[in-house]
């Protein structure tokens, strides 16, 4: 059964990206603009649907090493800035900071480093004391702190609205979203894909994009393509609403207790990575 998003698929197109979560939106996006419009996104249930609707939204530039990993976040907070004028959906950025927490020798002089190399790389970092980590964010306890590295510009987003806002600008540039289709097998002949085989039909295609989130090595692999990828357990509680607690704080993140930390509808976001 078709659901009223499915379209009907075409029979050919030059790329097919599997997966409408958050990445391959992204993608589909990013191709209507290189003029690949002959793209076909297949989501096997609706956009975001997989992991991307659970994410946290943290929008960090700061505490890559890597200056390819640092220009992909910068241009990606650019992006999520500008795109509701592109668009007319708003991706629910808000700038309203970040702060790195360092409560030990060893990370005070890595997240230096850190922001030197951030710095050089076009991210606004700078340290800041614990008494101003505190005025920003009066409910962190801070005696126990070194210092702090804030980015004024990161912040936070609604990762349903940034997809959707992509989603937007994808299919106004002619590419085709189809929701509720799921993709059973990729055709492949001579050593090269030829098509994708869905339950609403075959497409054939030069290009298939495999942007399935943590199904991505299931699907590598029926095709016998090894995807080194691990799906991890990630966690985060929402409190109920606090006095005082003000949506303007800057999104926390301390590593030494494996915790972020932000306003959420008036509670307190809690994160918790594995140690
Ligand atoms: C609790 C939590 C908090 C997080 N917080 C943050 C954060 O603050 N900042 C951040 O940057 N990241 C965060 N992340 C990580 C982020 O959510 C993921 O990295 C991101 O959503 C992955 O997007 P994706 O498009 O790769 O995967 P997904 O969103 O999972 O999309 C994959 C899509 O592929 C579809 N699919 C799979 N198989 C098929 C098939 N055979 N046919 C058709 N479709 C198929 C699925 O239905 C799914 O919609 C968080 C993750 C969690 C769990």
């Amino acid at each position: 059964m078709s659901s009223p998003t499915t379209p009907a698929l075409p029979s050919r197109a030059r790329v097919v990206v599997i997966g409408g979560g958050i990445i391959g939106t992204s993608i589909a996006y990013h191709l209507g603009h290189l003029g690949w419009t002959d793209t076909v996104l297949v989501e096997r249930d609706q956009l975001t649907s997989g992991t991307t609707w659970h994410a946290a939204g943290l929008m960090v530039t700061f505490g890559s090493t890597s200056e390819t990993s640092t220009a992909l976040r910068t241009y990606t907070r650019d992006l999520y800035t500008r795109l509701e004028a592109e668009t007319g959906l708003a991706t629910g950025f808000k700038p309203v900071g970040f702060i790195e927490l360092a409560a030990d020798e060893g990370r005070l002089e890595e997240y230096r480093r850190v922001s030197t190399f951030n710095r050089h790389c076009g991210v606004d970092v700078h340290e800041v004391s614990p008494r101003e980590v505190a005025e920003m964010f009066p409910l962190a306890r801070t005696d126990d702190l070194l210092a702090g590295f804030y980015v004024a510009g990161d912040g936070r987003v609604n990762p349903v609205d940034v997809t959707m806002s992509m989603a937007k600008g994808a299919r106004q540039r002619g590419v085709t979203i189809a929701q509720g289709v799921s993709v059973l097998d990729v055709g492949v002949r001579d050593g090269r894909v030829r098509s994708v085989v869905t339950d609403h039909g075959t497409i054939e295609c030069e290009y298939v994009v495999n942007a399935a989130g943590m199904w991505a090595r299931q699907l590598g692999a029926r095709s016998g393509v090894s995807i080194p990828l691990q799906a991890a357990e990630h966690y985060y509680l929402i409190t109920e609403q606090m006095e005082g607690l003000d949506p303007s704080w800057p999104v926390i993140e301390d590593p030494a207790n494996f915790g972020y930390y932000r306003e959420e509808v008036g509670g307190l976001m809690i994160g918790l990575f594995e140690p």
